[in-house]
């Protein structure tokens, strides 16, 4: 195992995308898989807090520490083993996601969770339970991982297989892997939303989704197995522009009420100043419309006929700007795809070249209170006269609102707007993060959506796996 205790060999380390800064006393770098269990002994035995590194693309300083050690998988040869009866895949933690969607493909399968940002680490979209696009269909993260290989702050190790402890109640009765040997907890109030706010706390549930979405802070993730579906046998993206905001969210509504063949994989928004942003580099973007709403469906052949009809009749009674433009072809998927995924990166680009932290909200709302709740955030915003940005996975109500500050002052006003924003998304029955997790940026507005007792359930629990809070320390809550 590599110890590197100068920081100036690691500033990476020492930060994530969301721009949040850190320090550490060293950086633990395992280059085998048995090292990386040592590695845990080794901080457990010198008293270290810990803080796993997954591959830094991460929204909310999750794995920026805040003292201690950063523990890397990034020396670990990869592995990638496929059971393709099960129709499963198991891989190391550290292997970057890209790398897996590839395998996937080249084997005629898919897996599709499919966050914007590709180059993040497999341990690291079940540690924040990440989603994308497709998650309108097929959910998050959560849904596709059937086992996990973990180990515990104290360095010792157990692999945990989706239904193979189910709590009775609010009872995991036989946990031979705990001092305790039970666990018994507090369910949380979460919202009936896309969610990836806090530990997942419900009456009944499997104990393996305690561990997705939990942030770093209970377990280190060494292995995953993920279940795979068989690849779409094809997919056709569109993308439709319209007159009004309101006509483009009436438009999202209607593709939401689509069922069975005619369901949309994915339905995703921009509004005109994400339209602006992205017309520079891609052409076939109209920045004059007021907003467009870009969607995916499964088709075997171009277009089916009745859903052309539905499409066309929808698009023209909704207020659509010029023709709905059909992608069928890898290449101008593709395009279609970059075009989607490049709003993020403008952001971020736009942000990092400020100097400011990330000002988006991960905020997710019940369908019904969907609408309001746009107009509100958006007007609340417009009326700071701050620049801003609005994209999202809309179908799942789902909305990544952008300010864009342009020094310290305004990032300061921004924050005030953004903890507003939370507020009335929590009020509304909604999460304050749905896809990008809490880590050390967002915690009061976790304990804004749970208050004292629900961040008290979830430190009950983190004493269970962690009595010295040392593994993720800062994400989520403080430690006592
Ligand atoms: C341009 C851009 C677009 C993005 N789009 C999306 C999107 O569409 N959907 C989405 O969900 N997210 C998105 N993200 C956020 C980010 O990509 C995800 O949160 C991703 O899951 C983080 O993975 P990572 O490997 O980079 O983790 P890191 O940032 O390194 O860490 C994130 C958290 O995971 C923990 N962790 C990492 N590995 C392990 C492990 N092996 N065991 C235990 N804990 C671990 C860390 O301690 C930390 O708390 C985007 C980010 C960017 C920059």
């Amino acid at each position: 195992m590599k110890v590197i205790t100068n920081t100036d060999e690691f500033p990476d380390y020492l930060k994530d995308a969301s721009n949040f800064r850190g320090n550490c006393d060293a950086l633990l770098m395992p280059v085998h898989e048995e090292e990386i269990q040592e590695a845990v002994e080794f901080a457990g035995r010198e008293g270290l807090p810990l803080t796993i590194a997954g591959n830094g693309t991460g929204l909310t300083g999750g794995r920026v520490p805040q003292g201690g050690a950063v523990l890397s998988l990034e020396k670990i040869p990869h592995r990638i083993l496929f059971d393709e009866e099960k129709k499963c895949v198991t891989v190391s933690a550290g292997l970057p996601l890209i790398r897996l969607l590839e395998a996937v493909d080249e084997r005629g399968l898919f897996f599709p969770p499919d966050p914007t940002e590709k180059l993040c680490a497999c341990g690291g979209i079940v540690a924040t339970n990440a989603s994308g696009a497709k998650s309108f269909s097929y959910g998050a993260v959560r849904n596709f991982v059937e086992s996990l290989d973990l180990i515990l702050a104290d360095g010792s190790s157990f692999t945990v297989k989706r239904g193979e402890f189910i709590a009775s109640g609010n009872t995991f009765g036989t946990l031979t892997f705990l001092r305790e040997g039970n666990l018994t907890f507090s369910p949380l109030p979460m919202p009936e939303v896309k969610n990836a706010s806090g530990y997942f706390l419900k009456s009944g549930m499997d104990l393996i989704d305690l561990f997705i979405g939990s942030e770093g802070t209970l377990a280190l993730t060494r292995n995953i197995t993920f279940r795979l579906l068989p690849k779409p046998a094809g997919i056709l993206s569109c993308l439709a522009n319209f007159v009004t905001e309101e006509g483009a969210l009436d438009f999202i509504q209607e593709l939401r009420l689509l069922s069975g063949e005619q369901k949309p994989l994915a339905i995703e928004y921009f509004d005109q100043g994400a339209l602006r942003l992205l017309k520079a580099d891609y052409h076939f973007t109209d920045d004059r419309a007021a907003a467009a709403v870009w969607f995916e469906f499964e088709t075997a052949e171009e277009i089916p006929e009745p859903l052309l009809d539905i499409l066309t009749a929808l698009f023209a009674g909704c207020g659509g700007k010029g023709e709905i433009m059909m992608a069928s072809s890898p290449g101008e998927r593709r395009q279609l795809e970059l075009m989607r995924h490049a709003a993020a990166y403008k952001v971020n680009e736009y942000i990092a070249s400020r100097g400011v932290r990330k000002l988006g909200t991960d905020t997710a709302v019940p369908a019904a209170a969907f609408r309001d709740f746009y107009f509100e955030s958006r007007n609340l915003v417009k009326k700071s006269g701050l620049d801003y940005v609005i994209y999202g996975h809309f179908g799942n109500s789902h909305i990544h609102l952008n300010m864009l500050p342009e020094n310290q002052t305004q990032f300061e006003a921004g924050k005030e707007i953004y903890a507003e924003l939370c507020k009335n998304a929590i009020l509304r029955g909604g999460t304050v993060s749905a896809e990008h997790g809490i880590g050390k940026i967002k915690k009061d507005y976790l304990r804004m959506m749970y208050g004292e007792a629900g961040i008290g359930a979830m430190k009950e629990v983190k004493r269970v796996f962690d009595p010295g809070f040392r593994l993720g320390r800062g994400n989520l809550f403080d430690p006592d």
